[in-house]
């Protein structure tokens, strides 16, 4: 399979759990949590199919495109090792939604990452709450979901606090 191959299957996979997610919690309160903003392409479908949730985006450095750039007091800026916690304070167990996509190339790298961040994620969601990543999460009380039929399974993962 060539990179350009992974690179479909990730993006494939990812609009659909996304929708799948954002339909699974339509009429949720709360709070939905973008971490990750890259290009800004996955924080553009989310607003785009959901104007009317509030969707905070947390970065370490913004260099979205401009079309798809959050507001600044939706920005929660710096590494998110250290912006999770503090937002854990502010908004406590509240989210309705999580999407991560913060990993990179190395994989090795990204697997000890998602084990360092999954106890950071993991209390912010409310009952009912999905978090959709790019990566396997390591969590102690967040259920593994079944993906939609139209995703690639080890593309993209799907998990909700019961
Ligand atoms: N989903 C995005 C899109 O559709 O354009 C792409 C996200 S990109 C793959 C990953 C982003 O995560 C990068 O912008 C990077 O700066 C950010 N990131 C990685 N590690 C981070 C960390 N520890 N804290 C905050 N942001 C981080």
């Amino acid at each position: 399979m060539s990179r350009l191959d992974v690179f479909i299957n990730r993006m494939v996979s990812q609009r659909a759990c996304l929708d799948y997610a954002i339909d699974a919690t339509t009429g949720m309160g709360g709070p939905v949590f973008e971490l990750g903003l890259g290009n800004g392409r996955t924080f553009d479908h989310l607003r785009e199919r959901m104007p009317e949730r509030e969707i905070y985006v947390f970065e370490r450095k913004v260099e979205s495109n401009p079309a798809s750039t959050p507001d600044e007091d939706m920005t929660i800026l710096g590494d998110v090792r250290e912006t999770l916690p503090q937002a854990l304070k502010r908004f406590g167990p509240t989210a309705q939604l999580v999407h991560a996509d913060l990993g990179g190339h190395n994989l090795e790298k990204n697997v000890l990452f998602a084990k360092t961040i999954s106890p950071l994620i993991e209390p912010m969601l409310a009952v009912g709450g999905l978090m959709v990543s790019s990566d396997r999460m390591f969590f102690e009380n967040l259920t593994e979901q079944p993906i939609p039929d139209t995703a690639i399974q080890g593309r993209c993962f799907i998990y909700r606090r019961d």
